[in-house]
C-alpha cells in the first residue's frame, strides 16, 4: 500500500486485484478493465455462471456462518480478506443478531478500506484497517482492532475465501496460529479454500494462469491442507464440506459447485 500525507491509500490499477476481480464475479462495479480482463479469463474457464456460482456459494456460506457465530454468543469478528463491501457484510448479519456486535475488517487491498469506510463511517461498533494476513503481529497489534476487540472474551476470526490467495511460502497454518495463540477458549475460526478435489484439472489451471498478473497469485490445495488450516480448532457439525452444504437452514444458499471447502471450528 502507499499512502500520500493525509490522502486515502492509492491503489495499482495497471495489475488485476483479486478484490476487484471477486467485485466483478459478483457483479459489482468496483473494479478497472485490467480485472474484467483477467475475471474474463476466468469466465472462459469455467463459465459465466459458474464463476458467478462459485463467489456466491462462497458468499452465502460466510452469512450463514457469521449467523450461526451470532447466535452461538460470539459478538466479536476479526474478518481477514474483507473484499469490496457488498450485500450482508458481516457486520450486518451480525448486528442483526447481536445489535452491539463488533467487527474490524482487514484487507491488504487499500481499496477496500476506501470504499469499506464510506459505508462504515456512521458505524462506531466496525471499523476497516489495510493491513496485510500474512503479518499476523501487524494486524493484532493494530491501534483500531485493540479499540473494538476484547481478546479476554471470545472472538471469531473469518478467514473465507483468503488463503488461496496466500502461498505455502508464508506458512498459512503458522500465520493461523499466530492468530490462535490470542483466542481465548470459546473462539471460533470461519474458513473457506479453493480445492483442487472437485473441480477439472484443466479449469483450475486456467484459472491459476488468469491470476497470474495479479496483485496476488491464487493456490488451490487439496482437502488435507485446508484441514491443516483448522490445527488446534475442533469442526463444528457438519465438518468441512461444501459451502453450499453448510447449515443451508441458516439462510440462503449459492449453487452447489465442488470448488470450494468451507467450516467454521471452535477452540477447545
Ligand atoms: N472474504 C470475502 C472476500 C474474498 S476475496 C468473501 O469471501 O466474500 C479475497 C480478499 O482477500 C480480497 O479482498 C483480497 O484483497 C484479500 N487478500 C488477498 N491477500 C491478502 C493478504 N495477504 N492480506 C490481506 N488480505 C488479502
Amino acid at each position: 500500500m502507499s499512502t500520500d500525507g493525509d490522502t486515502l491509500p492509492s491503489f495499482d490499477s495497471s495489475k488485476p486485484s483479486p478484490a476487484r476481480m471477486y467485485d466483478y464475479f459478483l457483479g459489482g462495479k468496483d473494479n478497472f478493465p485490467v480485472d474484467r480482463e483477467a475475471g474474463d479469463k476466468v469466465k472462459a474457464a469455467v463459465g459465466d455462471t459458474m464463476s458467478h456460482g462459485i463467489v456466491w456459494e462462497n458468499r452465502r456460506f460466510l452469512q450463514r456462518a457469521v449467523r450461526h457465530l451470532a447466535q452461538n454468543g460470539i459478538d466479536q469478528f476479526i474478518d481477514l480478506g474483507t473484499g469490496l463491501p457488498t450485500q450482508g457484510n458481516v457486520h450486518e448479519v451480525a448486528q442483526e443478531v447481536v445489535p452491539e456486535a463488533r467487527v474490524v475488517y482487514v484487507d491488504n487491498d487499500p481499496i477496500v478500506s476506501t470504499h469499506g469506510r464510506a459505508l462504515l463511517a456512521s458505524n462506531s461498533s466496525t471499523t476497516v484497517i489495510t493491513a496485510d494476513v500474512r503479518d499476523p503481529e501487524a494486524i493484532l497489534g493494530h491501534p483500531d482492532l485493540r479499540a473494538l476487540i476484547d481478546f479476554s472474551r471470545p472472538v471469531a476470526v473469518l478467514s473465507i475465501a483468503l488463503f488461496h490467495f496466500i502461498s505455502d511460502d508464508y506458512d498459512p497454518p503458522g500465520i493461523l496460529r499466530k492468530f490462535r495463540e490470542r483466542l481465548l477458549p470459546g473462539s471460533c475460526l470461519a474458513l473457506s479454500h479453493l480445492t483442487t478435489d472437485g473441480p477439472p484439472a484443466d479449469e483450475v489451471a486456467q484459472v491459476v494462469d488468469a491470476y497470474k498478473g495479479a496483485t496476488s497469485p491464487i493456490v488451490f490445495r487439496p482437502r488435507a491442507r485446508i484441514e491443516d488450516l483448522f490445527d488446534g480448532f475442533d469442526l463444528v457439525e457438519p465438518g468441512l464440506t461444501r459451502p453450499w452444504k453448510w447449515h443451508p437452514e441458516l439462510g440462503p444458499q449459492g449453487p452447489e459447485t465442488e470448488w470450494l471447502y468451507a467450516g467454521v471450528a471452535k477452540l477447545p
